[in-house]
């Protein structure tokens, strides 16, 4: 068997996102024991990262070993006790699976559900938690992956608040591209990925619990019924005090971590909001001049990931294939109930550029041309530059 060398590719899918050199080169670096005093100091450095890019000053904020998925677990199986209420926004694939997480844990999940590629509307949760009796938490995706829909999340914290129950949110597209602001919006826990606007490799998932959902985890009834996800004994391993042996870091995961929030430090969280939302702007610009149209309406779109209807005539599981062969782009198709009908697009993080909206749309363009329902070349990349260029003036 040969070495495996990647053929060369062009991110701009769901996740994972280009991963930025230094990322690589910090994986790379000599291992430490997890329990060295070196390798504790990179840890400390992550926490406080972090914390800037959650925008909390929670104590409790750690990356979790496992991809976002294991910090949607961690989140339920920590809070969520059998017989425990949780209202969920269901508007797309990961909403969906909050709600079945809820339920493998024991817990009643109330759905509130919406047409997919729409916000779940604030006043739908405050009706929600008016109807039902105690309500443990009220759990949100922020950026649904599977629609390109944008959540508004203040308002629903504000609810919580008021109704004295835990606001979950799933930030794991979100986090790095748009303002995740935990402390501001009230959110108790907040979980996120590494692979998307992050630019590191999928395998941690950056998390963190106010001191309310910490002393909801410290008086449960019953134990956390997963062991590795147990917050609780995690703790102990994060904590500076303590550095208790609960399970192996990952650690060249964690180097890269540190190195891929360094990257986010230098560029600023403002400029890097700034950036993904022109560079999304020209993308739908782009793909709108080819009459693909955003599926959340206005105002609901997310910057990082662009989900367009595609038109019938337009075959697009083979302009995937054919971007993926010819041009080395991979971008995403639907899922569920979208399968067939929509493209995703991201542009997370490090594959968030001018070059790659621009490669994108010519290369669609140039498929567009080959099979026929483009027909006048140039239109993307023409509505595409004047975006850009009534940002440079
Ligand atoms: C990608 C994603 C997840 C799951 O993350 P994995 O890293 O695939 O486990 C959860 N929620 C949202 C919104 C996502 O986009």
């Amino acid at each position: 068997m040969q070495e495996f060398l990647p053929p060369r590719r062009l991110l701009l899918g769901p996740g994972p996102s280009t991963v930025h050199p230094r990322v690589l080169s910090a994986m790379s670096t000599p291992l430490l024991g997890h329990l060295d005093p070196a390798f504790l100091a990179v840890m400390n450095d992550i926490q406080t990262l972090l914390r800037q890019v959650f925008a909390t000053t929670n104590r409790f904020t750690i990356a979790i070993s496992g991809t976002g998925s294991a910090g949607m677990e961690a989140s339920i199986v920590n809070l969520v006790e059998p017989g425990d209420t949780v209202i969920v926004g269901v508007n797309g694939v990961f909403g969906t699976r909050l709600a079945t997480v809820v339920e493998r844990c024991g817990g009643k999940a109330i759905r509130v559900a919406a047409p997919w590629g729409h916000i779940i509307e604030p006043e739908a949760i405050e009706a929600a938690l008016q109807r039902s009796g105690p309500v443990k938490a009220v759990a949100l995706v922020h950026a649904e992956t599977s629609t390109g829909a944008w959540q508004p999340i203040e308002p629903v914290g504000k609810l919580c608040r008021t109704h004295n129950t835990l606001f979950i949110v799933d930030a794991v597209t979100s986090l790095g591209g748009v303002p995740v602001e935990v402390d501001r919006c009230g959110i108790d826990v907040c979980y996120s990925g590494t692979q998307k606007c992050l630019s590191c490799p999928p395998g941690l998932s950056p998390f963190t619990l106010s001191d309310r959902a910490l002393s909801v985890i410290k008086h449960r009834r019953t134990p956390c019924q997963s062991w590795y996800l147990d917050m609780a004994l995690i703790a102990d391993y994060w904590t500076e005090r303590n550095r208790a042996y609960h399970h192996t870091a990952p650690i060249s995961m964690l180097y890269a971590l540190r190195e891929a929030l360094r990257l986010v430090e230098e560029e600023g969280l403002p400029a890097r909001y700034t950036r993904h939302q022109l560079n999304s702007d020209a993308l739908v610009a782009g793909l709108m001049a080819l009459g693909l149209t955003p599926l959340p309406p206005a105002g609901h779109r997310l910057p990082m990931l662009t989900c367009v209807t595609v038109p019938v005539h337009i075959d697009e599981a083979a302009v995937r294939a054919q971007l993926l062969e010819t041009f080395g782009i991979e971008i995403g198709g639907g899922l569920g109930p979208l399968k067939g009908n929509v493209w995703r697009v991201g542009l997370m993080g490090e594959s968030c550029t001018e070059t790659n909206v621009l490669t994108l749309l010519n290369a669609l363009e140039e498929i567009g041309i080959r099979s026929g329902w483009i027909s006048s070349p140039g239109v993307a990349l023409q509505a595409a530059a004047r975006t850009y260029n009534r940002s440079h003036h």
